[in-house]
């Protein structure tokens, strides 16, 4: 339980310390430099501009802390929010995780909770119907005769494997459900789609490759399960997939 509740807080907490070891740093060396020479003309305008990097990036790291509970209303906002956290606090978190010698699959998988958590709270009770369903190719049975491109409805609903459920979850939904085969396509049927929000089941590294890429987007990742090892006849909960589209549907 202890060890699971650290693999959701990994992603804030490795930010968090990576932000206050830069800060201490900075810090150290300005009071270094002052002690040594005095600062130069130059060297106050440099460590000016550092200072109020820092603090912006502080500013915006509680800021989105504090959006994994409270909504942001501004969509420039949201917007600016989304890009900071997939083009600086997730490559933050990666370098001083591996540091730490923390698993990059443990660091993703708390990154998209952690982003899950604001998705929900910005976007919940949206009453969209306007939601896109992006599944893998490999949720579909090997066995299977049909050659599902894209489009789920081609699934002859056999029950062979999970494709059935989600096609059902669509029907009930009235959702739009798109497969894809891998990370140019899934690109491409999000801007060819243009949806609300993005209801996304895939691996760990996919789905982050998918979150960062579409940050314009608010993303609901789903992991799929992989019993049978990567890339190979997956499986995703229906209940889960129910549960996260009636959050923004209803
Ligand atoms: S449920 Fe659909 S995709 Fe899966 S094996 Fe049956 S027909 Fe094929």
């Amino acid at each position: 339980m202890r060890k699971e509740y650290f693999s959701i807080i990994k992603f804030p907490v490795l930010v968090s310390f990576s932000l206050l070891i830069i800060t201490l740093i900075f810090f150290f060396i300005v009071l270094g430099s002052y002690h040594r020479l005095g600062l130069s003309v130059w060297g106050n305008v440099l460590y000016t501009i550092l200072f109020m990097v820092i603090v912006i990036l502080i500013g915006t790291w509680i800021l989105a802390l504090v959006s994994t509970h409270k909504k942001i209303k501004p969509l420039w906002l949201r917007h600016y929010l989304s890009w900071m956290l997939v083009n600086i606090y997730y490559p933050l978190a990666r370098v001083f995780g591996r540091i730490c010698f923390q698993k990059m699959d443990t660091i993703q998988e708390s990154f998209l909770y952690f982003n899950n958590e604001i998705v929900v709270t910005n976007y919940q009770g949206m009453h969209s119907s306007n939601l896109l369903l992006l599944l893998p190719h490999c949720l579909q049975s090997s066995n299977c005769k049909i050659r599902i491109n894209n489009n789920i409805v081609e699934c002859q609903e056999c029950g062979g494997c999970d494709m059935a459920k989600m096609k059902a979850l669509t029907k009930d939904y009235q959702i739009k459900t798109a497969v894809a085969s891998g990370g140019s396509l899934a690109r491409k049927l999000v801007n060819d789609t243009h949806p609300d929000i993005i209801i996304a089941v895939a691996c760990n590294r996919d789905l982050t490759e998918g979150v960062r890429e579409s940050w314009r987007y608010p993303v609901y990742a789903v992991l799929n399960e992989r019993p049978k090892g990567p890339c190979f006849e997956t499986t995703v909960s229906p209940a889960v997939i129910d549960f996260a589209i009636h959050k923004f549907v209803q």
